[in-house]
């Protein structure tokens, strides 16, 4: 074994006795979040922080997007506004998509965050909140202009107008709504939402608009309203299909081998033998599996890389480990505790997505507890 290799493999070794290393580079997401703000600007540019900020913790991402100058956050559950709202100070507003649940308006009014009211009894229970409290509260509006997930259905629209003309109670800061295909630019349900959103600005001609995600970014300025809302282009994910990504990656993962082996013709390679080995091979298993966020969909599937060179994985996927074929490497290249690269320089989340199957999402958001984390 060369000493130069040696040596420089035990540097990547990192004190905490974990067996995968996720390294987080907030300066890249920085210069992300620059990059869709000089895309979106005149428009502001808010933080989706929503599943701990797509697993890469939403404490650390939205402090330094806040000392960034940032000033909207959007989180998904209640529960997380809550756990995120002492670490911004009351300037940073902490928006609810999935709105207000029953039981949450008291607490909700106390810590200032701010509902995605997405319904006509949505607002119902804001503005008896309201009076209760004796005073006016905040909320953002949603309309549903053709996703059928969240928001006021077309059908409630003249309903919520006519209770916003009579009660004074709630503080609508802007209207807005969300696209199901912004990622595939040539889709027509674009245009559609489009419309359909332009119609609801017609109606309630005293809000602004908040609209584009990620991918609504960059359909160009007629998404963009006044504020966007991206969350996977922030942590680097692509946000348009099949186009060159703009954006910078944020997440790197290297994993530790926890053995190395080599197996003759014939050898049977891991849980049902699922996998028989075709010519004698050399083996490496390495300390992640799905409990670790690498879907068993990568088995016989996917790679991992070293020095750049492609690492197939072999057999299927073990909850703690993944065995794969490092024949192409120099001998004695890998060994026990050396690093094999899951994300970063050699394959981005987009492609370990394709071979499983799924998209950059739920492989971000995927990614297990147990790596040791290393903000830069
Ligand atoms: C998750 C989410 C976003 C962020 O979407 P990305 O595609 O990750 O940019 C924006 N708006 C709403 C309503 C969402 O649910």
């Amino acid at each position: 074994m060369d000493g130069a290799v040696r040596e420089n493999t035990h540097q990547r070794v990192k004190k905490g006795g974990a067996s995968g290393y996720l390294t987080i580079d907030l300066t890249a997401l920085v210069r992300n979040y620059d990059r869709l703000a000089a895309e979106t600007a005149p428009a502001r540019v808010a933080a989706v922080v929503k599943a701990d900020a797509y697993g890469l913790g939403a404490n650390r991402v939205a402090a330094r997007l806040y000392a960034h100058g940032c000033r909207h956050f959007f989180v998904a559950q209640f529960a997380e506004a809550l756990s995120l709202r002492p670490q911004l100070t009351r300037d940073a507003t902490i928006f609810v998509l999935n709105g207000l649940q029953p039981g949450n308006e008291l607490a909700c009014a106390d810590e200032g965050i701010v509902p995605v009211i997405n319904s006509l009894e949505q607002l119902q229970q804001w503005a008896g909140a309201a009076v209760n409290l004796n005073r006016r509260l905040p909320a953002v509006l949603q309309f549903d202009t053709g996703m059928s997930r969240l928001g006021v259905p077309p059908q409630e629209r003249s309903a919520v107008a006519a209770m916003l003309r009579t009660c004074g109670m709630v503080d609508i800061q802007f209207v807005m709504s969300h696209l199901a295909s912004a990622d595939e630019t040539l889709s027509e349900q674009n245009g559609s939402q489009l419309a359909e959103l332009r119609r609801i600005a017609a109606e309630f001609p005293e809000f602004e608009v908040c609209f584009a995600n990620s991918g609504g970014i960059f359909l160009g300025e007629a998404y963009h309203g006044v504020l966007a809302r991206p969350g996977i282009a922030l942590y680097g994910g692509a946000p348009t299909d099949g186009r060159p990504n703009p954006m910078e990656p944020v997440v790197k993962l290297d994993v530790a081998v926890v053995q190395t082996r080599t197996v003759p013709a014939g050898a049977l390679v891991g849980y049902g033998g699922a996998h028989i080995v075709v010519a004698e091979t050399r083996l490496a298993t390495i300390a992640a599996g799905y409990a670790d966020g690498l879907p068993r969909s990568l088995s016989d599937r996917g790679a991992v890389y070293c020095d750049g060179i492609r690492l197939p994985i072999v057999g299927r996927v073990s909850m703690d480990s993944i065995t794969v074929d490092i024949s192409s490497l120099p001998e004695g290249r890998l060994h026990l505790g050396g690093l094999v690269e899951v994300l970063g320089s050699s394959q981005t989340l987009e492609d370990i997505a394709r071979d499983a199957g799924t998209i950059s999402y739920e492989i971000l958001t995927g990614l297990g507890h147990r790596y040791e984390r290393q903000y830069r």
